[in-house]
């Protein structure tokens, strides 16, 4: 690209409220390209699933040295074509993040402070209150005297880091329990 130094500045100054080099007329596809090829260098390319939806894009996952380095849409999947929504293109992170969480946390009634537990004082605290809460309120019948065979006292609302699997497990034992109260993130 011509360019002269009073131009540059000019159009740089500008480039402050939006620009991009790529406005400015510079090929960035060799540099994109580079900075690509050095992520996935010496990876394995896997093709494999995103578990958010039902719509089950395929996914190209790279793995280097047993990590997984990079997660992209397979352009030969006709439904989604190549590309990922939201929460498929941040897929990546459920594996590599410094900040998810890797131990349970309880924040005890009236307490304001997080106490790690590990996961056998955990369930057996979940099963507990749940196994309590529905001995309590466990109805038979409703005000009419129809048989319901329900507990409206829990609620279950899922994530979408569950797979479609894991959701129907979930759903099942939930049911099984007579809970009716049950949403799903990704609906809402
Ligand atoms: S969550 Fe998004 S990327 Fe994943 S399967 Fe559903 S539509 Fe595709």
């Amino acid at each position: 690209m011509d360019i002269s130094r009073r131009s540059f500045l000019k159009v740089a100054g500008a480039g402050t409220v939006g620009l991009t080099l790529g406005q400015l007329g510079l090929d960035l596809r060799p540099v994109a390209a580079h900075a690509y090829a050095m992520k996935i260098d010496g990876a394995r390319e896997v093709i494999s699933i995103c578990p958010f939806c039902s719509c089950c894009c395929n996914v190209l996952m790279h793995v280097k040295d047993g990590t997984v380095v990079n997660v992209e849409g397979d352009p030969d999947y006709p439904v989604s074509q190549g590309a990922l929504c939201a929460k498929g293109a941040a897929l990546l992170t459920m594996h590599v993040n410094d900040h998810r969480l890797t131990k349970p946390l309880y924040r005890a009634p009236g307490s304001a402070h997080w106490e790690e537990k590990d996961w056998d004082w955990t369930l057996a605290r979940i099963a507990r209150r749940l196994k309590d809460t529905r001995d309590r309120d466990f109805k038979t019948v409703n005000d009419k005297g129809q048989t319901v065979n329900r507990v409206e006292s829990i609620f279950q609302l899922g994530t979408s880091q569950m797979d479609n699997e894991e959701c129907a497990v979930s759903h099942q034992m939930l049911r099984g329990l007579g809970v009716v109260h049950i949403d799903h993130q990704a609906r809402i």
